[in-house]
């Protein structure tokens, strides 16, 4: 039964609140949820339901809701003060965070510029990575190589670099242009190869690019080992260790966008220690503050930072800030959760919930609409298809994974799909036995509507 304030709300919600990357239409003839609390993996709506939180609240949670730890942190800041500007002032909680990330971060990273969110820690990647080469006197460096099938964000900057259609086709006149190389996007190989003649040509294609270009292009922007947003897609292994190799070839950048994959999800801290690799740049927002507050870091080298030093009138600084640039409260949570990692050993820990991850993807296999299942770390990828021989896809408006994950919160599991693809992204902290209960309501929701398809 739905409660009056249940129903008040969910009136007030379709009077007023417009939702992210969301057809409004369909969202005011559904029955939302309104989540009102959250505890370990778990979220409450308005009328007390519990549902697993299989996606971590879009990719942020990681210890849980209502840690201790973290509520404390953040109510020990707000106790001393919620917000001061790192404009032409300090902080102390941002400068011990910043020290902290450098102690964890791949090698050679040294500086920390703060913002709040994944597309602002991009976007200052692609402009200090640009402005870099203009005060080392490279002017003809203007350009980003980035990937088929890449997100960075949704501002424009971070859209120029991205590639899914439905995300930034309409706003491609206001776009400025990047080289696009092919991604191993295994399943559907963009070069049109599988598995038993591939010889890598996506590399080829990049290098070549590299090498007829690299005189222009100032950095190439990579979501190490897997990309998100479309589709869960895990590259091969060597992939990015040779993007890497090339990049420093042919003398351009390396930005490696961690928004998504930084923080556990693959089983290491980030996904550059997966190949060992040590980008020019690093953007960590979602987990950065384990999914409690909007808080993001642009990581870069010495190298780069050294390029904007000069004297004032050359105007050669930085100058880019945004107004919660540092802010307290979220570097506080930063702090309690990487605490969290160290304190008990969560990375060392996630090997055997990895493991049971995987196996109890196996069976997924056999049902006739999962064309391919990827998975790495804790991270799932479940590619729906109308046509397991030929990988045709059902048509967008049978909303075939839409429909999958409404399904599934029947059995009390929250999980949001990319299109026909099924993700499942549980925080770390998941127990193995929800872990169970998330992957069972995954396939029974998957075997319900794909079957009377
Ligand atoms: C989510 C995401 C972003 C954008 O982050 P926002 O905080 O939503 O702006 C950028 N890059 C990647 C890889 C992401 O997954």
């Amino acid at each position: 039964m739905k409660s009056d304030r249940t129903k008040k709300l969910q009136r007030l919600d379709k009077a007023h609140v417009w939702h992210p990357f969301t057809q409004m239409k369909e969202w005011e003839n559904s029955d939302p949820l309104v989540i009102d609390k959250g505890q370990g993996s778990y979220l409450i709506d308005t009328d007390g339901h519990r549902y697993l939180d299989g996606v971590s609240s879009l990719w942020v949670n990681v210890h849980g809701h209502g840690r201790p730890e973290i509520d404390r942190a953040i109510k020990a800041q707000l106790g001393k003060i919620a917000h001061s500007t790192l404009l032409g002032l300090g902080n102390t909680p941002s400068i011990e965070l910043a020290e902290r990330l450098i102690k964890i971060a791949p090698k050679g990273l040294k500086r920390v510029f703060f913002s709040d969110n994944g597309s602002t820690a991009v976007e200052i990647a692609l402009k200090m990575s640009f402005q870099y080469w203009e005060q080392k006197g490279f002017e003809g460096k203007r350009k980003f190589i980035a990937f088929t099938g890449a997100y960075h964000g949704d501002t424009f900057g971070s859209m120029s670099v991205g590639e899914i259609d439905i995300f930034v086709k309409k706003y491609r006149p206001l776009l400025f242009s990047a080289f696009r190389a092919p991604y191993p996007y295994c399943y559907r190989c963009p070069v049109g190869k599988n598995s038993s003649d591939c010889k890598t040509e996506c590399l080829k294609a990049f290098e070549d690019m590299l090498k007829k270009h690299s005189g222009e292009i100032a950095a190439c922007i990579i979501e190490p080992v897997f990309q998100g947003a479309a589709g869960m897609i895990v590259a091969p292994p060597g992939f990015l260790k040779a993007v890497r190799s090339l990049t420093k070839k042919y003398g351009v950048l390396l930005i490696a966008d961690e928004v998504a994959t930084g923080f556990g999800r693959t089983g290491r801290m980030f996904a550059c220690e997966v190949e060992n690799v040590a980008p020019d740049f690093l953007c960590l927002a979602k987990g950065l503050t384990g999914g409690y507050m909007p808080l993001a870091a642009t990581l870069t080298t010495e190298k780069i930072y050294k390029a904007f030093l000069g004297r004032y009138e050359e105007y050669k600084s930085f100058f880019h800030g945004h107004t919660y640039t540092g802010n307290p409260l979220g570097c506080a949570a930063a702090l309690a959760s990487l605490e969290i990692f160290e304190k008990e050993k969560v990375i060392k820990g996630l090997g055997p919930k990895i493991e049971l991850f995987k196996k109890l993807l196996e069976r997924f296999d056999d049902l006739p609409h999962v064309g391919e299942v990827r998975q790495i770390g804790l991270v799932a990828g479940i590619e729906l298809v109308k046509d397991k021989k030929t990988k045709e896809s059902f048509p967008a408006r049978s909303r075939v994974g839409y429909r999958a994950c409404l399904s599934m919160r029947d059995s009390g599991v929250i999980l949001r799909p990319l299109g026909d693809i099924v993700v499942i992204m549980p925080p770390l902290s998941v127990k193995k036995s929800e872990l169970k209960k998330i992957v069972e309501a995954a396939y029974k929701g998957i075997k319900e509507i794909t079957e009377v398809q």
